[in-house]
């Protein structure tokens, strides 16, 4: 089954919304085997809805649509899809009761304009909306199934898992399993990554999606297949030649940070850290993982120190390192240092030191520290530094 989404509210063309509904939706839809080939969003007007939805009917079987439900006169969703559709709007008594009954329920009394939230395209199938008030509904029309849901985000998910998802499982046989599993890796550039794997990027089921961030790259497998034993093999088959392929490089099943942290718990070890920089990478990278803290000893945070150049910044990094370590008696300890400028090109020399009983690794790279983001990179050096000293590699 091939679907499409469009997201309604003028908020979210303002960009004052983040179009959370639809990432919702996509990821729900290819979790249960619904092809999503085009997402829209259109802002409250009868005649753009209307429009956008005549079109996603062209291609798709399924359009789901969220928002514009309100009993306000901005909310046009009901006017848009009847309008696409060819059908008027009809009134429905039990929609009207079910608002009725959930204003009673929270001691207030139903405005004149939430009737408005009792109508809906004729033939549609009403579903009630215990999360609040206003009803959502589907039409099932021989150009294709249209689905109309409210844009309150948790009304929102309660209907798709509760009515939507079992109407399309039990009424439309939608049976297909997808299961998705993502790999981390760092160490290797995007476009390495990319003509390592290129024949698994190129097939169709399973199919691998790379996006990289800040130097570290999730691996995104996605099989699809009649049983979840059927997608679990062809998942691990896809995840056999990825490790194969990429050896250390791939830092695990989790998050880089969180490998870290699950690696020196293993080893009962414990880290401390020097950064020369105020942004304090490797300590912000580390301390969103859960019991982080449990493995860090103690963090010196120095950023007044302006290193020349990179050998300059290397000696500190190190000496940092090793002050870090003495200083609270830590088997390992981290230590990075920037130069003070950056070469013309804008990139700045930066060092990472690794501090461990068996010796010390250093290595070096060239950021642009001209925006934040430019800090993660650090992070993702030094911690990987980390990872692979305490997976054993040699260095
Ligand atoms: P509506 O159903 O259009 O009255 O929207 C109700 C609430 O849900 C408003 O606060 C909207 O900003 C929010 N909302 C609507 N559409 C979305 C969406 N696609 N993603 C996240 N929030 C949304
Ligand atoms: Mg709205």
């Amino acid at each position: 089954m091939d679907a499409e989404i469009i997201a309604i509210g003028s908020e979210l063309l303002l960009g004052a919304t983040i179009d959370t509904n639809s990432a919702y939706l996509a990821r729900e839809l290819a979790a249960a085997g619904v092809n999503l080939y085009r997402k829209t969003v259109v802002g409250d007007n009868a005649e753009r809805i209307a429009q956008c939805v005549r079109e996603a009917l062209e291609r798709a079987d399924l359009v789901i649509c969220s928002g514009g439900l309100g009993p306000t006169p901005d909310d046009v969703t009901r006017e848009g899809v009847a309008l696409a559709l060819g059908r008027p709007l009809e009134f429905r008594q039990e929609l009207l009761d079910q608002i009725q009954a959930r204003f009673s329920a929270m001691g207030r009394t139903m405005s004149e304009s939430n009737r408005r939230q009792a109508y809906v395209p004729a033939g549609a199938r009403a579903i009630p909306n215990p999360r609040g008030t206003a009803p959502a509904f589907l039409v099932e029309d021989p150009r294709g199934t249209v689905v109309v849901l409210p844009g309150v985000p948790y009304e929102l998910r309660y209907l798709f898992e509760n009515a939507v998802l079992p109407y399309l499982r039990e009424e439309r046989g939608v049976t297909d399993v997808i299961l998705v599993k993502t790999l981390h890796a760092t160490g290797l550039g995007e476009s390495v990554i990319g003509e390592l794997l290129a024949d698994l990027m190129q097939q169709a089921n399973p199919t691998l999606g790379i996006s990289a961030k800040q130097a570290r790259y999730e691996l995104r497998i996605g099989a699809r297949a009649a049983s979840r034993a059927e997608a679990e093999a062809l998942v691990a088959r896809a995840e056999a030649t990825i490790r194969e392929r990429l050896g250390p490089n791939l830092t695990g099943d989790a998050p880089l940070a969180e490998t870290v942290v699950r690696l020196l718990r293993e080893r009962n070890l414990t880290l401390s850290l020097f950064e020369g920089a105020a942004a304090a990478p490797i300590y912000r990278a580390l301390a969103r993982v859960p019991g982080a803290l449990d493995c860090l000893r103690g963090l010196i945070v120095h950023p007044l120190d302006q290193p020349a150049d990179e050998r300059a910044a290397s000696a500190l990094a190190l000496a940092g390192a090793r002050d870090a370590a003495a200083r609270w008696g830590s088997p390992l300890a981290l230590g990075a240092q920037a130069a003070a400028t950056p070469d013309p090109s804008g990139l700045t020399p930066v060092c990472v030191a690794l501090v461990t009983p068996e010796g010390d690794r250093e290595v070096t790279r060239r950021y642009d520290l001209r925006q934040p983001e430019g800090w993660e990179f650090v992070a993702t050096l030094a911690l990987d530094l980390a990872r692979r000293y305490l997976m054993g590699d040699a260095a």
